[in-house]
């Protein structure tokens, strides 16, 4: 299903132009237009899912197919040092588009980005409630 006010519903069916670096019956992968670094590209299923729980398996699992496709080929002819597969969910997880993507964010050495965090602290006590939280 399409949803008709979605931006990435209108990208991903070509209504509204982008740069495509990959399409398939099922996915257009699109350079970013507030790239992160050179290359930044969004794998964008062409059917709606506002976000990764929304996702049917089987989609996942195309998502992670052209992933392996495309992103080799993007770190040997961008010349990149490593890549990041990022995913958010959620605004407090910093997604501002509710249409499910994957971010493909090439990273080369010194690109003065900080997609990594701040590691804290945590004691095994604490660790051991988490862990029993988790899995309830
Ligand atoms: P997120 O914050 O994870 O929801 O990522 C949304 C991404 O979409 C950001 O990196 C934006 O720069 C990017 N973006 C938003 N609108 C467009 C657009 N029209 N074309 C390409 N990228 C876009
Ligand atoms: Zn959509």
């Amino acid at each position: 299903m399409r949803d008709a006010n979605c931006i990435f519903c209108k990208i991903a069916a070509g209504e509204i132009p982008s740069k495509t670096i990959y399409e398939d019956v099922d996915f257009r992968v699109i350079l970013d237009l507030g790239p992160a670094t050179k290359g930044h590209a969004l794998i964008l299923p062409k059917e709606h899912y506002e976000d990764f729980f929304a996702l049917p398996e089987e989609a996942a699992k195309g998502a992670v197919s052209v992933a392996k496709k495309i992103a080799p080929k993007m770190m040997a002819n961008l010349h990149a040092d490593g890549m990041n597969l990022v995913q958010n969910n959620g605004e407090t997880a910093g997604q501002t588009v509710k249409h499910f993507h994957l971010h493909l964010i090439p990273r080369y050495k010194d690109d003065g980005q900080h997609i990594l965090w701040n590691p804290g602290e945590v004691s095994q006590e604490e660790l051991e409630l988490i862990k029993d939280q988790i899995i309830g």
